[in-house]
């Protein structure tokens, strides 16, 4: 197995062997700290949830993952931290999703949700590709490939290019307008284009003073193959050529 932790947890637990087995091939793809639930491991594995969530524990006591407690919007699936969302509820405040703006309803369900620790993705980020092609193998789910306009396909790049890859590193919506259409771009040209990236979940953002915006993991594998398709001319096809 990838991780020696999970062989200690087969040994002492066989009747899981099938499923810690499985569990360790999927997270030894994995190299973004991206939320993973149980429930679309236990799809994906054809294991019971239940298992899955005994492996997962078993690995959260060796520190391969960690565990947390979220609450997620029912309109765009985004996690939020539990914490902050029943301080919110404490304080009566509105909780807002980071993401949509939905304020999320007081009897919001908290889930249980893991991720890889950092020294567990210090050793899966060895055999590393794409995040995004990751979570689609891992998901078994087709990342976003419809075509994109023009102007969306810039606005990947430049987001690469300005390093907005994560929330910490979120850039203004003037800052990639000027880094994608030049200095005298005007920012609310993008609105639109902001809010398609955003539906198809290839940028996510965060209103409001301090806002911006930065590349989901799709977003990110996303504009790393623009960005290589630019830079490699297609093939040259003779003009007489008919197929
Ligand atoms: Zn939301």
């Amino acid at each position: 197995m990838f991780f020696h932790e999970s062989e200690a947890i087969a040994a002492k637990h066989p009747d899981l062997l099938r499923v810690v087995e499985q569990v360790d091939q999927r997270l030894a793809e994995i190299s973004s700290s991206a939320p993973l639930r149980p429930g679309d491991f236990s799809c994906v594995l054809d294991a019971e949830e239940n298992q899955v969530i005994s492996v997962f524990e078993l690995l959260a006591t060796k520190d391969v993952l960690l565990a947390e407690q979220m609450v997620e919007c029912e309109r765009c699936q985004n996690l939020m931290s539990a914490n902050a969302f029943r301080e919110a509820v404490r304080e009566e405040d509105p909780f807002e999703c980071a993401g949509c703006g939905r304020v999320f309803p007081k009897r919001s369900p908290v889930l249980r949700v893991y991720r890889l620790s950092a020294q567990a993705l210090r050793r899966t980020k060895a055999s590393a590709r794409p995040p995004a092609a990751q979570i689609s193998k891992l998901l078994g789910v087709q990342a976003s490939e419809e075509p994109l306009s023009d102007r969306a396909q810039l606005v990947l790049v430049a987001m690469l290019e300005l390093d907005a890859v994560d929330s910490d590193r979120r850039r203004s919506t003037e800052e990639i307008a000027i880094k994608a259409l030049g200095n005298d771009a005007d920012p609310n040209a993008l609105k639109a284009v902001m809010a398609e990236l955003k539906t198809r979940r290839l940028i996510d953002s965060k209103t409001g003073r301090g806002g911006g915006c930065w590349l989901t993991d799709a977003g990110i594998a996303r504009a790393q193959k623009l960005r290589n398709e630019q830079k490699t001319p297609q093939p040259f096809r003779h003009p007489s050529r008919t197929d």
